[in-house]
């Protein structure tokens, strides 16, 4: 699963334009035509760029272009943005919305799950479009984007909610803004008495390093304590300007952290785990979450069952610093569960049973693989009569 680091007339070019953000912009790549300038694709994956196409979007930015080995289909960067054939093979290709954020928005593209925060999805914008995404529904869709008066609503709605202190920024990636128009955003924000941090989640570092310019770092400074949570998968993200992109956030005055999902053949064993977040510490970021993989049509082929992650996690303990642990979570309607024995109650067939922070009981979908090896992480439990599972996907099985 090694990637060669860049090709090689990529690593000579170090031109201003190739560390200008708004050229890479400019320069992504979505079309097979493209495409076939980095890497051979696969026939699987030429089947993905074609009839991925009515479905989701793709967009590949030049410098994560030139981290994909051309040659190995199972490159862990790779596998993260070319499209592939096997999204359009997924039986919940048409569940595109699992967290049901619409319905808890109060107003558009705000989501209020937790009494005293707010996820604030401020665009559908991203530099890249993984496959993997949360919001692969909206990332990029015209329907998405938020006017500024849109924009002033929510940010109304979060003066007229004093339990509000943490608001979290999000998207698509909210650094796709330029800095006019986040110095407008953080302003109005800031400016909200209760309003005690704000936090930005952005793939930035990853994807598009050259975002965090000097400038970007110096208007950001102003608005301490502003958090920034970013997201690398892989250890062959870990570049030198995506170090140097996080060493001036660093300077800046805002801590990192850092969000990683888990997927299959990309970071699902221990050796890349534990090499990720080690990874992560020497860069000075701390790893925060590691999510299991949503329920989200076209993302199937990527997801493992939970007793992987928590494999992963048992074996992390105690053979690598402590802070370099993330917390495994699952992201479900009810907010996010530790994937940890003091939440999970057991497996009932094909779901995972849970308990949500406010009490809910929820059923995660999650089949088992016909030989797998952690099968017995979980004991097998009846399902719950009261359990609430993925809306319109699940069927509910009978009692055990
Ligand atoms: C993840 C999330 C948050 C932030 O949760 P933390 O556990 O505090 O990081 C807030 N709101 C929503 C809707 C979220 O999904």
């Amino acid at each position: 699963m090694t990637c060669s680091p860049s090709r090689p007339h990529i690593a000579a070019d170090r031109s201003e334009e190739w560390t200008d953000w708004r050229w890479q912009m400019r320069h992504r790549i979505h079309t097979l035509n493209d495409l076939t300038d980095w890497i051979r694709p696969t026939e699987a994956e030429r089947q993905g760029v074609a009839e991925t196409e009515p479905v989701f979007r793709w967009n590949i930015t030049p410098y994560y272009a030139a981290l994909m080995d051309p040659d190995d289909p199972a490159c862990p960067v790779r596998q993260q943005v070319v499209p592939h054939i096997n999204e359009m093979q997924d039986d919940l290709v048409n569940e595109l919305d699992p967290l049901q954020e619409v319905a808890h928005s109060p107003v558009k593209n705000l989501v209020h799950n937790y009494p005293d925060r707010v996820a604030f999805c401020v665009t559908a914008e991203c530099a890249v479009y993984c496959r993997f995404c949360l919001r692969k529904r909206m990332v990029g869709d015209a329907d998405f984007f938020l006017r500024t008066g849109e924009l002033q609503k929510a940010i109304d709605y979060i003066a007229d909610t004093p339990a509000i202190r943490d608001v979290l920024l999000t998207g698509g990636d909210p650094l796709t803004f330029n800095n006019a128009h986040l110095e407008w955003l953080l302003t109005r924000l800031t400016a909200i008495d209760h309003v005690e941090i704000v936090r930005f989640g952005t793939r930035m570092p990853v994807k598009l390093p050259y975002r965090i310019t000097d400038e970007l770092c110096d208007l950001l400074a102003q608005y301490t304590p502003l958090w920034i949570n970013t997201h690398f998968n892989h250890p062959n993200e870990l570049t030198a300007d995506a170090d140097e992109a996080i060493d001036r956030l660093l300077r800046a005055g805002i801590p990192v952290g850092n969000q990683t999902v888990l997927m299959r053949g990309i970071n699902d064993d221990v050796e890349t785990m534990k090499a990720l977040c080690e990874g992560l510490v020497a860069m000075r970021v701390r790893p925060y979450y590691l999510y299991q993989a949503q329920v989200i049509g076209g993302t199937g082929h990527l997801r493992t069952p939970v007793e992987t992650g928590m494999h992963l996690m048992k074996a992390l303990r105690g053979q690598t610093t402590g802070f370099a642990i993330p917390t495994y979570v699952l992201d479900t309607p009810y907010g996010k569960v530790p994937l940890n024995r003091s939440w999970v109650r057991g497996r009932a067939r094909d779901y995972v049973v849970m308990e949500t922070y406010n009490g809910t009981v929820w059923a995660e979908p999650n089949p088992l693989p016909a030989s797998y090896a952690h099968s017995d992480m979980l004991p097998r439990i009846p399902y719950p009569e009261a359990a609430e599972t993925v809306a319109s996907t699940a069927q509910r099985p009978a009692a055990v």
